[in-house]
C-alpha cells in the first residue's frame, strides 16, 4: 500500500490533482478534476465545469467538466480508434493488464472508499465492501478473459468445416449510476476490456469521482490510451450525452445500469442503429417471509437487503409479504434489530445509515411516505425524517396495512423503509409477488425444502435468495427480466454482451 502510493504520488501531483486535505492523502492521489479522454486528463471544450458534493453535509468536494455532446463525440472517437488495436492483441495481454488494474484497486483500497464515501454518503464500512466487490470484477474478468473460447460444429457436408468464434463487438458506451459509484463500473469495463471491447463511461453526475479515481488507476496500470474513457456531465447535459453514446455509429453497444424510465429512453434511442443493449434497470423486489421461515435468518436477510445503503439498491426489498400467522413476531423482531441502526457521518466508525443521495430523492421518500399514511398505512417505527443527524436523514421505517394502490409498493421507494403486506397462502404470496411489470431481485425465507423449489422456480424475477438477503458476487450472473432489464453482468455470461459469434465456414475441403 504504502509503495504504490509512493509510486502514484508524483504522477498524480504531475496531472494537476486538486489536493483536498479534508479527505487525507490516500484521497487527493485519487481525487481528479478533468475528465479522461484519449489517455489525457481535459476540460470540457466549453470550459464548463460542475459541483460535486458531499450529501453528508452539502460541502463541495471539487467541480468536473460539464461535457456535452461534441465532447462525448471525440471521446466516442478515441474509443473506436484505440479499438483498432485493442481488439488484435492477445487475451493474455488484456488479462495482465487487467491483473495489475485489480491490484491497483486491491493497493488503493481505502483511499478508494473514503472517496466513495464522501460524494455518495454511504457509510465507510460498506464503501469498503463494494471495493471489494467492485474490484472483484476485475479480477474475474482478468481470469475469464483467457476462456473465451470458440466452438467447433460437426458439419452436416464431408467437404466443410464449422468453426464458430467469439469476437468483440466494438466500443461501448456506458452509463451508471450513483448508488454503486465503483461497482457499476467494473463489471462493464472489466467484461468489455476482457472481451477486446473499448469503452466511454458516463457516471452519474451525483458521483463521477470514483469513476474518475478508476480512470486513474487503469492509467497507472498501463491500459493503452482511449482503451477506458471517462466523461463527466451534469444532469443538463446528461440526455444529449447519452443520445451521441445511442445513435453514434462508431458505438456497438450501450450498457446502462438506472431507472426503468432512462432504461426505455436509451432503447428506443438505440433502435436507428441496431445496437447490442445491456440494461439493468429497476426492480420492486418482493420479500416473502413464510410460516415455514426461520425469522431470526429473515429479519438478518430483510436488515441486509432493505438496509444496505440506505435502501438505495436496485436489489433491495421493496415490498414485504409475510404471512398472518408470524407477522406479529416478525415485525418484533426486525424492529428489535432495526434499533441498533445508528445514523450519522458515514466516514465515523459504527454509523451504519448515511444520507440519502440528494435533495429529490429524499423528497421522494418522504412524499410516498405521506401518500401511504393518507391511504391508511400505519407507521410501527420511524415515518419521518431524521434532522438531527442532516438535512437528508430519513429515520428507518416500518409501515403496516400497506395495499397494493399505494406507490411506495408499485415503485421502488429507495430508501429506508419496509412497507409491511400479509398474506394467508402461498399462492396468494405468488400472485402478489409477481404482480409487477418489472423482476429483477427477489428472496424468501422458507425451511420447507418443497417450497423452496416451488417457489424460486415460479418468482418471475432474475435472481432469487433462497434464506439469503445478500446475492450479488462476481461469479453470479447478475439481471432481470420483464421491464428489468437485458442481459447478465457478472459471470461468465457478462462477456455475451460484448461478443459477436462470427461462423467460418470452410468449404471444399
Ligand atoms: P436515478 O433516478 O436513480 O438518478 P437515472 O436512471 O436517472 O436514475 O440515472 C442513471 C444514470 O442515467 C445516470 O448516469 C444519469 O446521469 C443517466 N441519465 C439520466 N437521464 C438520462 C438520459 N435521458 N439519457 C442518458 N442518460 C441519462
Amino acid at each position: 500500500m504504502e509503495s504504490m502510493l509512493t509510486k502514484l504520488a508524483p504522477a498524480a501531483t504531475r496531472l494537476g490533482v486538486r489536493r483536498m486535505s479534508s479527505l487525507g492523502p490516500e484521497v487527493d492521489v485519487l481525487l481528479k478534476d478533468k475528465a479522461y479522454v484519449n489517455g489525457a486528463w481535459i476540460g470540457a471544450a466549453s470550459g464548463k465545469t460542475f459541483q460535486v458534493t458531499n450529501p453528508m453535509n452539502s460541502q463541495v468536494i471539487t467541480s468536473v467538466p460539464d461535457m456535452n455532446a461534441a465532447d462525448v463525440s471525440l471521446a466516442v472517437d478515441a474509443a473506436n480508434d484505440a479499438f483498432q488495436t485493442w481488439r488484435g492483441t492477445t487475451a493474455k495481454y488484456r488479462s495482465d493488464l487487467l491483473r495489475k488494474w485489480f491490484n491497483l484497486c486491491v493497493a488503493n483500497h481505502e483511499g478508494l472508499a473514503k472517496l466513495l464515501t464522501a460524494e455518495q454518503g454511504k457509510p465507510l464500512a460498506e464503501s469498503r465492501g463494494e471495493l471489494v466487490y467492485g474490484s472483484s470484477y476485475i479480477e474475474w474478468f482478468s481470469e475469464e478473459c483467457r476462456r473465451i473460447y470458440g466452438e467447433v460444429a460437426q458439419s452436416p457436408v464431408a467437404s466443410k468445416e464449422m468453426m464458430f468464434i467469439r469476437q468483440p463487438i466494438g466500443v461501448v458506451g456506458m452509463i451508471t449510476p450513483w448508488n454503486f459509484p465503483n461497482a457499476m463500473i467494473t463489471r462493464k469495463v472489466a467484461a468489455a476490456l476482457a472481451a477486446g471491447c473499448t469503452c466511454v463511461v458516463k457516471p452519474a453526475e451525483d458521483t463521477p469521482l470514483s469513476a474518475l479515481a478508476l480512470g486513474v488507476l487503469a492509467e497507472e496500470a498501463g491500459i493503452p490510451a482511449g482503451v477506458v474513457n471517462v466523461i463527466t456531465s451534469s444532469r443538463q447535459h446528461t440526455a444529449e450525452v447519452g443520445k451521441v453514446l445511442c445513435e453514434s455509429p462508431k458505438v456497438a453497444g450501450i450498457s446502462f445500469t438506472g431507472s426503468t424510465k432512462v432504461g426505455k429512453i436509451l432503447y428506443r434511442q438505440s433502435a436507428n442503429t441496431i445496437k447490442r443493449l445491456g440494461l439493468e434497470l429497476g426492480g420492486n423486489a418482493a420479500f416473502i417471509v413464510f410460516d415455514s421461515a426461520n425469522l431470526d435468518l429473515a429479519v438478518q436477510g430483510c436488515m441486509a437487503s432493505k438496509f444496505r445503503n440506505a435502501g438505495q439498491t436496485c436489489v433491495s426489498t421493496n415490498r414485504v409479504l409475510v404471512q398472518e400467522s408470524v407477522v406479529e413476531e416478525f415485525i418484533g423482531k426486525l424492529k428489535a434489530a432495526m434499533d441498533n441502526l445508528v445514523l450519522g457521518d458515514g466516514m465515523k466508525d459504527g454509523v451504519s445509515q448515511g444520507p440519502i443521495i440528494n435533495k429529490s430523492q429524499f423528497d421522494k421518500i418522504c412524499e410516498m411516505v405521506q401518500e401511504a399514511r393518507g391511504q391508511g398505512a400505519e407507521i410501527v417505527v420511524g415515518g419521518e425524517p431524521h434532522k438531527s443527524a442532516g438535512e437528508l436523514f430519513y429515520k428507518p421505517t416500518i409501515l403496516t396495512n400497506v395495499t397494493e394502490s399505494m406507490s411506495l409498493y408499485r415503485e421502488e421507494i429507495f430508501g429506508p423503509v419496509v412497507s409491511i403486506k400479509t398474506f394467508k397462502t402461498e399462492e396468494e404470496a405468488l400472485a402478489l409477488a409477481n404482480d409487477s411489470r418489472v423482476g429483477l431481485a427477489s428472496y424468501f425465507y422458507s425451511e420447507n425444502i418443497s417450497q423452496c423449489f416451488r417457489v424460486a422456480k415460479k418468482l418471475e424475477t432474475g435472481m432469487v435468495g433462497i434464506n439469503e438477503g445478500a446475492i450479488s458476487a462476481a461469479e453470479a450472473a447478475f439481471g432481470g427480466i420483464k421491464e428489468s432489464g437485458l442481459g447478465r453482468e457478472g459471470s461468465s455470461h457478462g462477456l455475451d454482451e460484448y461478443t459477436n459469434i462470427k461462423y467460418m465456414c470452410f468449404g471444399n475441403l
